[in-house]
């Protein structure tokens, strides 16, 4: 697991953190995201990393 800096929401401030990635599928494209728990509060920390944008089929 690598180390990623996040904003943990329940702490409301920077926290570091151990975290993967994930990828969503969303409407507009897929969202490329990494989770991980918060070391403080052990609530989860979401961080937008990239979007992959789907061409319009048109
Ligand atoms: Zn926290």
């Amino acid at each position: 697991m690598a180390k990623f800096t996040g904003h943990c929401m329940k702490c409301r401030e920077k926290k570091e953190f151990e975290g993967e990635e994930v990828i969503k599928d969303t409407k507009k494209g897929q969202v490329k995201f990494v989770t991980g728990p918060c070391p403080d509060c052990k609530g989860a920390i979401w961080k937008i990393v990239g979007r992959i944008v789907k061409k319009q089929d048109q």
